[in-house]
């Protein structure tokens, strides 16, 4: 995800004395970007590259700001995502995600920071229950509601090659396409709208 429209856009956590590295940023893809199509890869073997890669994923979500990004987004085809919705409880990895179960309904507006600066009122699951291993190892076994729970959903999503556009209705695609369209003829003012500074990582 996960640019949420009545999302304040959050700031960076405060980066403790000693331990400042240097932030290192992708970019983004964006809609039309063939890697957003395609299903990402289980994760064997975790490893010190792992880690980096989350934590560059990170800075990237902070940065763009949104509130969950999806391994695919930076053009990495491994199940994986991390995530932080203002709740004191990020920043999150997942990885290997798989969502088992699921409980009732909620709408409300969702984007997404592929698709950025555009959203739509999109029902979800109220209730997920979700599993897979933080960076350590440990086994996660998460229940989430509301905003979570449909950050859990939009990020397997990425996951599957899915993006939100999919999910819309009829209508409400026909005008995704449209605005998209219009956007791709002025694809100058997309890419520098939508691409951070990148350092590093050329992927
Ligand atoms: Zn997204």
């Amino acid at each position: 995800m996960a640019r949420r429209a009545s999302l304040e856009p959050r700031s960076r956590p405060p980066i403790a004395a000693g331990t400042v590295r240097p932030v290192a940023l992708f970019d983004i893809r964006a809609f039309g970007d063939p890697v957003l199509r395609q299903r990402a890869a289980e994760i064997t073997a975790l490893d010190a590259s792992l880690a980096q890669l989350a934590a560059d994923m990170l800075d990237t979500m902070y940065d763009a700001p949104g509130v969950g990004l999806a391994a695919p987004q930076v053009g990495v085809q491994r199940r994986m995502f991390v995530y932080d919705i203002n709740d004191g409880n990020g920043p999150n990895t997942v990885i290997n995600p798989v969502l088992m179960g699921h409980e009732g309904e909620q709408t409300s507006e969702e984007g997404c920071l592929s698709v950025p600066g555009l959203s739509w009122p999109l029902t979800r699951y109220e209730k997920v229950h979700l599993t897979g291993v933080d960076l350590d190892g440990n086994e996660l076994s998460i229940d989430a509601e509301g905003l979570l729970a449909r950050c859990f959903q939009h990020e397997v999503d990425h996951l599957d090659g899915m993006l939100l556009l999919e999910r819309l209705d009829k209508r409400d695609r026909k005008g995704a396409m449209k605005a998209l369209r219009g956007r791709t003829l002025g694809f100058s003012d997309l890419a520098g709208e939508s691409r951070a500074r990148s350092v590093g990582h050329g992927s």
